[in-house]
């Protein structure tokens, strides 16, 4: 099963894995050690180790999968990205971004909304920028 990762509200790494999404608990000898990021909404226990190239998930979620999740978050992340390097109007990089990425009608379902992609790829972001 293949893993991937995604960039956080926060700009940090999670991991993507089979649905679920991980955000990284520490780091010991190159083996990444991750926590459920529904840790605390969901009391969820469960822990993923990940190497470059496995992930191994040590104990049960308390809840399902949601690949909805991951994909807007995916979609998030690369309306940002492209937001950087054009001058493009938010509604217009937004409207590209999901046509690439959205596929299936099931997929479609789970498009962020748009004021909040637009949020994201425009005003937020440049104030991020600002502040660095
Ligand atoms: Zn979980």
């Amino acid at each position: 099963m293949e893993f991937k990762f995604v960039k956080s509200k926060r700009g940090k790494d999670l991991l993507a894995y089979e649905g679920f999404t991980y955000r990284q608990e520490k780091e010991i000898n190159g083996k990444r050690i991750w926590k459920c990021t529904k840790y605390e909404k969901e009391k969820c226990k469960a822990r993923a180790h990940s190497t470059e190239d496995s992930v191994v998930v040590i104990s049960p979620h308390s809840h399902v999968p949601d690949n909805g999740d991951i994909l807007k978050k995916e979609i998030t992340n690369e309306v940002r990205e492209v937001a950087k390097s054009t001058r493009e109007p938010p509604n217009r990089i937004v409207a590209q971004v999901i046509k690439k990425n959205v596929r299936t009608e099931d997929e479609e379902g789970s498009v962020p909304k748009i004021p909040n992609l637009e949020e994201n790829s425009g005003k937020s972001w440049v104030r991020q920028r600002q502040s660095k």
